[in-house]
């Protein structure tokens, strides 16, 4: 599944994320290539913005060659996936956003390979150590003022969850629900804190460096720069 169904707000290409041009295709297309060249799927489903799901199904089709299906995204990210997640009908999902375009096919191969290889894994996701000094701070990162430092979190045993992140498809619908009856479902920002939520087990899976997430202009001038390089680093 590719959630692929934000706004782009802070991208400014006055459009949806998932169709802003990266390195002369659609951002969306990225994803759809490394999926493509994957053993482990042969159908994927897409949350796209309302209003262009034909398009979503059109890069589907051209990117990919593969058979799935768009649906109309939500309010939050964890409403697009929810929407979509109901039209996944295979025991494992892979949950991706359109917004890491550098993953790698060999990074969903190898969380498919360690959900099938253990057992006791409800969830397997991509994630990156932090290699940043972490500070707390007074306020959010939303507001005008950054704030001032409240602490500072030890990180060595600190990682920075991305996608793709794969699951036991009924654990996670399992979870989906419980959190939904709590009132909770909009605030995840991930899959994976849905299953910690309810109890189940995650595990880590390191991902490359190059897999970043495009937020701002200058991450799609980055992503250009590692796609346009000999190799992905
Ligand atoms: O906004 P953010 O960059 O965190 O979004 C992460 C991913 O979730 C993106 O690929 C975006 O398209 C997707 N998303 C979504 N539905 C929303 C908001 C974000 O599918 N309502």
């Amino acid at each position: 599944m590719i959630a692929a169904a934000g706004s782009g707000e802070r991208l400014g290409v006055g459009g949806p994320k998932a169709f802003a041009t990266l390195a002369g295709r659609p951002l969306l297309d990225h994803s759809l290539l490394a999926v493509a060249a994957c053993e482990a799927i042969d159908r994927v489903v897409i949350a796209a913005p309302a209003g262009h799901l034909d398009t979503a199904l059109q890069r589907l089709a051209e990117a990919s060659g593969l058979e799935g299906e768009a649906v109309a995204g939500g309010e939050t990210r964890a409403d697009s996936v929810r929407a979509a997640l109901a039209l996944v009908e295979t025991e494992l999902v892979l949950i991706h956003d359109a917004a890491r375009p550098l993953v790698e096919p060999g990074l969903f191969d190898a969380i498919v390979a360690r959900l099938c290889a253990e057992a006791e894994a409800d969830a397997v996701i991509a994630a990156a150590p932090i290699v940043d000094t972490v500070k707390r701070s007074s306020r959010p990162h939303q507001g005008a003022e950054a704030g001032l430092v409240e602490a500072t979190i030890p990180r060595e045993d600190l990682w920075a969850a991305q996608t793709p992140q794969g699951f036991r498809t009924e654990r996670l619908r399992e979870a989906q629900a419980r959190a939904e009856s709590a009132g909770s479902l909009a605030e995840a920002t991930d899959e994976a804190s849905l299953i910690e939520s309810a109890g189940g087990t995650v595990l880590l899976e390191r991902s490359p460096t190059s897999n970043i997430k495009i937020t701002g202009p200058a991450d799609v001038r980055l992503a250009a720069a590692l796609l346009a390089g000999p190799r992905r680093v």
